[in-house]
């Protein structure tokens, strides 16, 4: 397939997917099939096949999931909230174009509705169909596709859901305003009495600002944030955090009652990612 990607680079030793991390950081993958590229109206979607990490989808440039270890973040996004509400029936998921998070919540049998506001459908399509290790074929009854930007519709949602996932890419481009107050603000509102909020919030390593700004904003409008992490390979120095918003006292032994099928994710999981590293805390208590 010709190289129509600027992503992309041909040597002598093959094809390599160069992602510009920083302006002094490149990290490149060799790449074995260019299985899908498109340029949708909001972004440059491809479906690469890598030696290391298996099929990848990217976007601008920037790897965001792969079937070598989507599980792991998706996991962590996903059964850390489903499993602290005490009975999580109505989910929203903003971004979210891989479907893994989708899968994950659909195995809570008690979640009937699982809304997914994701900005292009080209990312979900190319997922559905190329990237199966991480969307999993997704074809639940209960998962609403709503192709639109997730900034307009949590303006317009009020109490109506349980648990509210943002997973979205890093902040630009359509992702940008998925990390303002104002958004946290109109998901708050979008929350049941007893609702929690989740969100990535990049890497406690290389992204500690947006890190503190995203724990901060969401300290400002929950009575209980906590913030967890875990490692993900891909992600840019691996470690990675998520911060939880809870609208009620979180109950903690609910970590005991985890019992999902999951490849990363265990009651031991559940229960330590909270622990932090002490330049995470000394950063978050803004030393
Ligand atoms: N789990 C991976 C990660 O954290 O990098 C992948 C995240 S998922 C692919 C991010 C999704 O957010 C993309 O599919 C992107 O199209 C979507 N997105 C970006 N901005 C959005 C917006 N304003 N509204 C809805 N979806 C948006």
């Amino acid at each position: 397939m010709k190289l129509m990607s600027d992503y992309l680079h041909e040597d002598s030793e093959g094809i390599w997917l160069t992602e510009k991390e920083r302006d002094n950081l490149r990290i490149s993958y060799r790449i074995k099939e260019i299985v899908f590229q498109h340029q949708s109206p909001f972004q440059h979607v491809m479906i690469l096949d890598s030696f290391d990490f298996g099929r990848m989808l990217v976007l601008d440039g920037v790897v965001q999931t792969t079937s070598m270890d989507g599980h792991i973040y998706n996991e962590m996004i996903s059964h850390i909230p489903l499993t602290l509400h005490p009975d999580p029936q109505k989910v929203l998921i903003i971004g979210g174009g891989d479907c893994g998070v989708a899968r994950e919540a659909s195995k809570y049998e008690n979640v009937n509705q699982i809304d997914m506001v994701e900005i292009d459908e080209t990312v979900v399509k190319a997922c559905l169909e190329h990237l199966p290790a991480v969307s999993g074929g997704l074809a639940d009854p209960r998962v609403n596709f709503i192709f639109g930007d997730g900034v307009e519709f949590a303006r317009r949602s009020h109490e109506k859901y349980d648990v509210i996932i943002v997973d979205s890419s890093d902040p630009v481009g359509p992702a940008k305003q998925l990390f303002e107050l104002s958004f946290y603000e109109n998901l708050f509102q979008a929350l049941k009495h007893g609702g929690i909020l989740v969100c990535q919030s990049q890497s406690p390593i290389f992204h500690a600002d947006v890190m503190n700004e995203t724990y901060q904003r969401m300290s400002s409008l929950f009575p209980h944030t906590n913030l967890y992490s875990a490692v993900v390979p891909t992600y840019p120095g691996g470690m990675w955090s998520f911060t939880l918003g809870s609208k009620a006292e979180i109950d903690w032994q609910r970590t005991e009652m985890f019992q999902k099928s999951a490849v990363y994710v265990n009651k031991g999981i559940l229960q330590r990612c909270f622990q932090l590293p002490q330049f995470v805390k000394d950063n978050l208590k803004g030393n």
